[in-house]
């Protein structure tokens, strides 16, 4: 199975917290789609148009490299490798066709319930566990204060209390996890929610017609949702 040119390409989340909601998505958009199976590729039945199911941190590269048109994806990730492309010399262009109504979430800062937090300067010198050592940067910066990122791409909550870091900074919805694991949160450093993203390359006519008639339909279900 290939990806064929003369079909509008998306690119979503396999399998995670955006999955579900893509796929209500697209059914409420009309696209018939086969997910039965674990394939990377699926076809829609009805319309021009594939989906390449990946990781979501794939996403955004994906986008900009050309390789899809289109892709949903959180702002945390998307932003997080824009920088991460921009220091490395990659191009990171991209237009964000629209907001999506879901995956929200913030990516703060949280440290055990014993720490003396007093703000942000209380970090100085000090390991942070993180996913996004790029959104961090930018905030630690904001902040002037100095700190060390351990980067892990799981498990960031348990880091404190396996002596890994002294603060975390990672996703949160209701903070259920953070209190799970005795963590406090601190500063909410990035606020995030699913968007709907675009390559900057040249679309053909044909696929410029596919996404005429998708964007509408995606505004008309989520401003029936409001
Ligand atoms: P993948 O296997 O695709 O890499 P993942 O484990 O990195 O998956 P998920 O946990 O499925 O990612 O989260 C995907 C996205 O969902 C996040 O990047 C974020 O934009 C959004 N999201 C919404 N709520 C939360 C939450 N409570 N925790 C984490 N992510 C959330
Ligand atoms: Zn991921």
């Amino acid at each position: 199975m290939t990806l064929d040119q003369n079909r509008l390409r998306i690119a979503l989340q396999k399998s995670g917290r955006l999955s579900t909601d893509c796929q209500q998505l697209l059914k409420g958009c009309g696209v018939k789609l086969n997910l039965r199976e674990q394939r990377l590729i699926a076809h829609a039945e009805n319309m021009p148009l594939d989906l390449l199911r990946v990781r979501d941190d794939d996403i955004p590269g994906l986008v900009m490299d050309g390789v899809v048109d289109l892709g949903i994806v959180g702002e945390n990730v998307l932003e997080e490798t824009v920088m991460e492309r921009q220091a490395t010399g990659q191009s990171a262009e991209y237009s964000v066709l629209k907001r999506l109504d879901f995956g929200g979430c913030r990516l703060s800062l949280a440290v055990s319930e014993e720490f003396d937090y007093q703000g942000p300067k209380s970090l100085e010198g000090k390991r942070i566990a993180t996913s996004y050592p790029w959104l961090l940067k930018r905030y630690m910066d904001s902040q002037g204060v100095k700190f060390k990122s351990v980067m892990l791409n799981g498990s960031v909550e348990v880091a404190p209390r396996a002596g890994l870091a002294d603060a975390i900074c990672d996703l949160v919805s209701t903070g259920a996890t953070l209190e799970a694991n005795g963590l406090v949160e601190t500063d909410v450093i990035y606020r995030s929610k699913a968007v709907l993203i675009q390559s900057a390359n040249p679309l053909a006519a044909n696929k410029q017609k596919v996404i005429d008639k998708l964007l509408p339909r995606i505004q008309g279900l989520q401003q029936a949702r409001e």
